[in-house]
């Protein structure tokens, strides 16, 4: 198959058969649904098949491809020429899906955003693999007190279990992209801290780390007139910054924040 790669569409196709190998063993995939989001010329899609799934959905924006991923994989796969960002992936099964996606990179981090934003109590999926660039799964995986904490690994791990798995090099792929890869393995927590709007500890820790080197008595004042009453009672140190408040601590302050907003 001759495809001519469209960077605006972030495509880099995977070539690498271990690698692609490598990817489809992380998930026992036997008679589960599966949904694969850009499947670009189904590299993996023909690896997930071969472990018989019950089910695989193919959600592609390309056009031309999904006309030749019909032909490639006839009734084996249902195929959608559709915009991942555009679609309610709540109605596309009714069982709980693995999901599998090499997407552009920008694009898999506002999807996993904007899922975990959206969710309410039901997770419509049973685990999420998908492909960074390393330097954003570094950031998902940081912990506490490192530099590269911040709004994106408290907002994942606030949900969900999250396992980096593996580095993957620029010659895995056609043609090849700039800077390294990371696939992340994403797994719904049973229990998390039970806030009202998930959008408030977006805005919460947009506020925090927009100052990232600030101390946080700056944010906390933006966020509260009785800043000093509300650190108290949490025991914040006002001279800390952002990055040494846990996931825990945010997840309190949003609730102060709440408590006062309802
Ligand atoms: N998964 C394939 C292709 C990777 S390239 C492989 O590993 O070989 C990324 C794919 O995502 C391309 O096929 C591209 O057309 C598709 N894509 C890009 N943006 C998309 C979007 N918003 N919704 C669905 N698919 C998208």
């Amino acid at each position: 198959m001759l495809i001519k790669a469209k960077k605006s569409l972030g495509q880099n196709f995977l070539i690498d058969k271990n690698i692609i190998k490598k990817i489809i063993s992380i998930s026992n995939v036997f008679d589960k649904d599966v949904l694969e989001i850009g499947p670009g010329t189904g590299n993996l899609t023909e690896y997930i098949l071969k472990n018989k799934p019950n089910k695989i959905f193919l959600i592609e924006k390309d056009k031309s491809l999904c006309d030749q991923l019909k032909l490639k994989f006839q009734n084996k796969v249902e195929i959608r020429n559709e915009d991942i960002l555009k679609i309610d992936e709540k109605n596309i099964s009714n069982k709980k899906l693995i999901v599998f996606g090499n997407l552009p990179y920008n694009i898999s981090t506002e999807i996993i955003c904007n899922w975990i934003l959206k969710l309410e109590k039901n997770f419509w999926f049973s685990e999420l693999i998908l492909m960074f660039q390393k330097e954003v799964a570094d950031r998902i995986i940081s912990k506490i007190n490192t530099s590269n904490y911040g709004r994106l690994s408290i907002l994942l791990n606030w949900k969900m279990n999250i396992n980096k798995l593996f580095d993957i090099s620029p010659n895995s792929f056609i043609p090849k992209p700039k800077v390294d890869s990371s696939l992340v393995h994403f797994t719904p927590k049973i229990n998390y801290f039970q806030i009202n709007k998930s959008k408030n500890l977006e805005m919460v820790t947009r506020i925090f780390f927009n100052q990232r080197r600030k101390i946080i008595k700056n944010p906390l004042k933006q966020l509260f007139n009785n800043y000093q009453e509300i650190s108290d009672r949490l025991e914040l140190n006002l001279n800390l910054r952002p990055q040494n408040l846990s996931l825990e601590t945010y997840c309190n302050i949003v609730k102060e924040y709440e408590k006062l907003n309802s």
